[in-house]
Formats: structure tokens, sequence, C-alpha cells
């Protein structure tokens, strides 16, 4: 199973982490073969394989998992007693506390946000695409860590794994108009007579904007869609699987 981890993040030893990729999985074409998501139709005996398998590589216990149904909101639910890997709550962040409870984000193409805060032990996650980064979600994200957790912002670190980048996300007139009317012109890039989105872009300032300090923020420079064989791409493949970003204080 080949996934990747964040040089922040692996600054702490008491984390458990990863970026997964299509490798180590049991499912079939075309979500071959470590698709972790229930909605794509994929067959769900494999997708609890493959997520025990993902547990069994990183050492929790699957049932203790909390995933979402993601929405492209910007929605955060804060965990609790009632979450389970059954259960996923209707949101597009998770944070917690909570020891030996993983928090997963799913994507394909969109942005995988893992946060931690070593100084009040908070760890959460973030589904940012671009439906999320014109909302504004990780503001929201780092709102909960200090008025839910007494976080200081300054210790709040942020790794965001493989998306879609500029180099494929061309979008129309329409989502053009809506950066324009958001001040988001900065992360359009025109080639030809084409638009080209930059959705890591828009979410670096988003958390600069937030008091997150630079040197806390870490971003892929991997093109989901241009590595479509290593990651699932949306863009690229239609139907297609989920990778995810992944988190756990133990
Ligand atoms: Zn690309």
């Amino acid at each position: 199973m080949k996934i990747y981890q964040s040089k922040l993040l692996n600054n702490f030893t008491n984390l458990t982490h990863a970026f997964t990729t299509k490798d180590g999985g049991v499912s079939q074409q075309p979500y071959n073969s470590l698709n972790v998501a229930f909605h794509v139709e994929d067959n769900s005996s494999d997708v609890k394989q493959n997520h025990q398998y993902l547990a069994k590589k990183l050492h929790y216990d699957k049932n203790a998992l909390v995933h979402m149904k993601q929405i492209h909101s910007d929605i955060i639910h804060i965990v609790d007693e009632n979450d389970n890997f059954l259960n996923p709550p209707t949101c597009d962040a998770l944070i917690t506390d909570k020891t030996d409870t993983p928090l997963m984000v799913m994507v394909a193409d969109c942005a995988p946000l893992l946060f931690y805060d070593d100084t009040q032990k908070v760890i959460a996650v973030a589904h940012a695409g671009r439906a999320g980064a014109f909302k504004n979600i990780v503001r929201n994200v780092v709102q909960s860590f200090t008025n839910d957790f007494q976080s200081d912002v300054k210790n709040i670190v942020i790794s965001i794994g493989a998306s879609i980048g500029s180099c494929c996300y061309e979008v129309g007139s329409e989502i053009y108009n809506e950066a324009k009317s958001l001040n988001l012109e900065y992360a359009m890039e025109k080639k030809d007579d084409s638009y080209y989105l930059n959705v890591g872009k828009i979410l670096k300032k988003q958390l600069l904007a937030s008091n997150i300090q630079e040197k806390n923020i870490e971003i892929s420079n991997k093109c989901s869609c241009c590595n479509n064989s290593t990651y699932f791409s949306y863009r690229a493949d239609g139907i297609t699987g989920r990778f995810c970003g992944l988190i756990m204080l133990q």
C-alpha cells in the first residue's frame, strides 16, 4: 500500500496520519484499487475490505473511524459519541480532541486538508474543492479550533494533500464570474481563451488571512488529474473511487 505523509505532521510523535493513493486495495475497475468511498457505487464489501487494510496499515480500529457525508458545504462537525463508521455526519469538516478516533476526508480532485494543534491536542480534517474554497471553509475550521478548543492559531499546522491543479482545472465563464464577485480573481489563470482555477492558492490565502503562520502550511504540488494513475481523479476519469486524508491522535 502506497501512502504519503506530511513532513510537517511527521514532527509529532503522538499523531497518526496519511494521504492514501489508489494503491493497495481490492476494488475492481474503475475503483481500483484502494477506494474508500461507499457512495460511488463500488462493491461495498470491497470498500469495507479497503478500510480494513488501511486500519491495519495505520494501526487503528476501523469502527472508530469517523468519515463524512460530504456535500461541498462549509459545515464543521465536532465529533461526539454518536459518530461511528456506519453513521457519517453530513458536513465537510470534522474536529476533535478525542484520542484513537481517526478522522477521514475523501477526495478525487478536491483538496484534503489535515489540521493539528500540538498544544491543545486537537485534530481536524476538511474537504475543499471549488465550492468549499469559495465558501472559505478553512476559516470556519480555524474558528472552531480557537472557539471550541481554545487553540492559539499560531500553533495550528496544516497539510494539504494532492488535488487538481490549475494545469487541469479549466472553468467556464459562470465560475469565472463567481470568482470575480468573491474577489478571487487572483486564483484564475488565463491560457488562450480559457480560465483555469487554482484552488490551492485560495486555500493558502484564506489560511494566512485566518492568521495561520506560513511556515505551518504545507501544500502538495501533485495534481490528482495529471497523476490519475496514482490518485483518483473525477475530472480525468468521471466514474472513479476516492482516496483520503486521515489523521488520528494516539
Ligand atoms: Zn494537472
